[in-house]
């Protein structure tokens, strides 16, 4: 005897053991033909996911955060076979969900164009439209590395050698495509029915940029048609007020070669700027904060008491004078922290709140910038 316990409380038995499809269909058929995944005693698991034993049971539906979540995961494993049914030689490697979508990395000989993009989309609802199951298969990690390895696919091989040995893989696979993933997924492709490809960027291997170049490609996917439209309807409206944009057309600053992502700012500008620092200064004043001002570079010893160096210094700018090295702040809080430090205080001097129109300096990747 299993005995299921639904999110509601209520208990339900069953003679043997079931999958949590057969459970939502003990409930209803509405609720069977809605099931995206299940979750067992707390873990997220497939449709299909066998209960040998008590449990609670909830099933996953697209009204679900985490059912949002596994179409859009989803939606990346159909890309990725919609790119290995087009372009054979690529080498798929990860598909992460992201927020309102997911991305996934090829390698390829060329950059993927706007057309290929079009033509890819195409072939997804195609193949979502055959409507194919999506089905697990558990293999020894060894035998899982063989595999891909004998498909030509050695980013995947990379990845699954670099689980620990002896441990169990799972596979995902819909019609010829394969792929590795923990799952879980929507039983088959049919439940895909809402995604657009948005655009491709360049990215790297394991994110090194002294590794391989990838291609990414993004892509957004929804439960419903509604929702993506809303979503991209305020993609295009954001792109109206982009800050690049506004201020080129408004003559507020500009941007150029020589000062990656620092603005040049220009008269109408800077004065936007100011009448908005007056508005945060008195919003300072009126909460307590006292204004302050550190100094923008600081020796890097200074740095290294406050963390930074451990564990930010590959985010920071160093100069060097006289034999000492320097960084350019990152942050302004162990500047406020000198202050603070500079003389005695007593408890009856807290709260102390500094706030500082301090400029900040960051060593990010030029991929950083555009998002
Ligand atoms: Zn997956």
């Amino acid at each position: 005897m299993i005995q299921i316990t639904l999110p509601d409380g209520s208990k339900r038995q069953f003679d043997a053991p079931l999958t949590v499809a057969e459970v939502a269909q003990s409930i209803g058929a509405g609720l069977f033909k809605a099931a995206l995944a299940g979750k067992v005693d707390d873990k997220l698991v497939d449709t299909s996911y066998r209960i040998t034993q008590d449990a609670a049971v909830a099933i996953v539906t697209e009204k679900d955060a985490e059912g949002l979540d596994i179409i859009r995961h989803s939606t990346a494993h159909l890309l990725a076979y919609a790119v290995k049914d087009l372009y054979p030689e690529a080498q798929v490697t990860i598909g992460p969900v992201i927020d309102n979508g997911f991305y996934y990395d090829f390698a390829y000989k060329r950059p993927f164009t706007p057309e290929d993009l079009e033509k890819i989309e195409a072939r997804m609802a195609e193949l979502a439209r055959k409507d194919e199951p999506v089905l697990r298969k558990v293999l020894p990690r060894d035998e899982a590395v063989d595999y891909f390895k004998s498909l030509g696919e050695h980013y995947k091989a990379e990845i699954i050698a670099s689980i620990p040995a002896g441990e169990d893989v799972s596979l995902y696979s819909e019609g010829a495509f394969t792929d590795l993933c923990r799952g879980p997924h929507v039983p088959s492709t049919g439940r895909l029915k809402v995604f657009k490809l948005m655009k491709v960027a360049g990215a790297y291997w394991r994110g090194d940029h002294r590794n391989a170049q990838l291609q990414r490609i993004y892509g957004t996917a929804w439960a419903k048609k509604e929702d993506q439209d809303a979503y991209l309807h305020a993609l295009s409206e954001a792109e109206k007020r982009d800050h690049r944009k506004l201020g080129k057309e408004l003559d507020l600053f500009h941007f150029q070669e020589e000062a990656p992502g620092l603005a040049f700012w220009h008269p109408k500008g800077w004065a936007l700027w100011q009448a908005v620092e007056q508005y945060m200064r008195q919003v300072y004043r009126d909460s307590g904060y006292q204004e302050v001002k550190g100094p923008q570079i600081l020796d890097v010893s200074l740095w290294k008491r406050s963390g930074h160096w451990d564990n930010y210094s590959e985010n920071m700018f160093f100069t060097e004078s006289e034999k000492r090295q320097f960084a350019i702040k990152p942050m302004n809080c162990p500047g406020h922290i000198q202050i603070f430090n500079s003389g005695l205080r007593s408890y009856r001097d807290l709260p102390i709140r500094y706030g500082e129109f301090g400029s900040c300096h960051r060593n990010e990747p030029s991929g950083a910038l555009h998002g």
